[in-house]
């Protein structure tokens, strides 16, 4: 629900922290655009990105899978140039990876025939620092990071979160002035999560980490304002910057307090908002990527909506909360009961249609009959299977035919990903099946 009253003047000023506008440009990113080459036609990632960061400050760029976050910080790290427009490090243009910048990745790559210290020591090495001021700077970033006693244990004796941490340390050795990180706490779990974000901003409120500012791409509100002093929304199809938040709150922060809650909910409206003379409910297309989202959360939302105390219309992060399930992992499911006609999504606000009502009071066997009709009026790609196992005299279709028509128009992963939805809900639906061992779909075991 869109809230209008987090206007940062009503708030306590002893929780506010001073503004950081007058404070030097590390980054600055102007015009950037980028467009990737797919099926013989430029698509455009990015749009007329324009970025700025200052000293002292903890950046977010927050968008949905897919938006180009990744995208715009290799291009900030200098692994790959813009197509168009400019990107300025401490004044000069960026031509390449720059010594002050350091990257930390959602899973780190670590040596698996190195230890902790090995590996942290091995980012130094390929810059040419000799050994013994090696091996004193990767102490001393281990020892920040909190990995002391780890020194000489190899990566598969890690948890994710101490793995993760190696990660936090070979980014910390190299001494960077910009430290770039794209959805670091992602691969974790959430205690771990939250343990490494909090020390990570303790560190940084201490002034302890030896870096000037940091740019968090991340997909999850609540972290965004979790940690940072800014957040910058990435619209997706293209990426565009379509909104600033300044998060004004000083840490460490209370995700409980009232003023938190009513800025996550904010947001949340923002991201859901129409874009200005987008259609209500984008048609889905062949090719248009589906989410790796269950039957068991599609039905469970429903269900959670159709029953008190929400009556059919509910406040997203308010029902996430209800599924104990972060606000964000329930966009998609909301966005597909919308392209399936169960729902409306608007202003963070998600309302059962008439047939999402049904489909709660239906049983099992009439709910499959109700998914199958919508899958196949609201899933060309469902359609598509069963035309052609329709068509073919043996009713049987292997995987990869589908899987190269969709990967020229999608990544390879998303091909994957779009296929693996596919499959469950068709299974579901008992439109078709699908044998896993020899990639073939059928009408073996559907009733018709
Ligand atoms: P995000 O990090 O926000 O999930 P990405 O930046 O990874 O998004 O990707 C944005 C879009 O650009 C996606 O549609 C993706 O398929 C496409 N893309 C990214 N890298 C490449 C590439 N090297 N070649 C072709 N398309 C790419
Ligand atoms: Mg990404």
């Amino acid at each position: 629900m869109q809230n209008p009253n987090t206007s940062n003047a009503a708030l306590d000023p002893d929780l506010l922290q001073p503004p950081s506008r007058a404070r030097p440009e590390v980054l600055s990113v102007q015009h950037v655009c980028r467009g990737f080459n797919r099926n013989q036609s430029e698509q455009l990632v990015l749009d007329d990105v324009n970025v700025t960061l200052r000293e002292g400050e903890i950046v977010g760029l927050l968008g949905r899978s897919g938006s180009g976050k990744s995208t715009l910080l290799r291009i900030i790290a200098g692994l790959i140039a813009p197509t168009s427009g400019d990107v300025n490090y401490l004044g000069r243009p960026l031509r390449g990876p720059a010594a002050g910048v350091a990257m930390v990745f959602q899973t780190f790559a670590l040596f698996p025939w190195l230890t902790v210290l090995q590996n942290v020591e091995a980012g130094l090495e390929a810059i040419g620092v000799g050994p013994q001021q090696r091996r004193a700077r990767a102490l001393a970033a281990i020892d920040l990071i909190g990995l002391d006693g780890f020194e000489n244990a190899y990566p598969r004796e890690l948890s994710g979160g101490m793995r993760q941490r190696v990660g936090f340390a070979r980014a910390l050795v190299v001494d960077p002035t910009l430290m770039l990180m794209d959805e670091p706490f992602s691969a974790l779990d959430v205690l771990t999560a939250e343990t490494l974000r909090t020390d990570l901003l303790d560190l940084w409120t201490q002034g302890r980490l030896p870096i000037k500012s940091v740019l968090i791409v991340t997909h999850n509100i609540e972290e965004a304002v979790f940690m940072c002093d800014r957040i910058l929304v990435l619209s997706s199809n293209p990426g565009r910057v379509v909104a600033e938040i300044p998060v004004p709150f000083k840490h460490p922060r209370n995700r409980l307090d009232p003023v938190f809650r009513a800025l996550v909910d904010d947001i949340y409206a923002k991201m859901t908002a129409r874009q200005p003379g987008a259609p209500a409910k984008p048609e889905l297309e062949p090719g248009s990527r589906l989410p790796g989202v269950s039957i068991n959360l599609m039905a469970g939302l429903i269900e959670t909506l159709a029953a008190e105390p929400y009556n059919g219309r509910a406040d997203m992060p308010d029902i996430a909360r209800t599924l104990q399930l972060e606000v964000d992992d329930l966009f998609p499911v909301a966005e597909m009961l919308q392209h399936l006609g169960f729902a409306e999504v608007s202003e963070g606000d998600v309302v059962l249609t008439h047939a999402g009502k049904t489909f709660a009071e239906f049983s099992t066997q009439e709910r499959k009959l109700m998914f199958s009709e919508h899958l196949l009026r609201h899933v060309p790609l469902a359609a598509r299977i069963k035309t052609v196992l329709d068509e073919r005299p043996n009713h049987r279709a292997p995987r990869v035919r589908f899987e190269q028509e969709l990967e020229d128009l999608l990544s390879d992963d998303a091909a994957t990903q779009t296929l693996d939805s596919v499959i469950a809900w068709g299974r579901y639906a008992e439109i078709f099946s699908y044998n896993d061992k020899t990639g073939i779909f059928s009408f073996a075991d559907v009733e018709s």
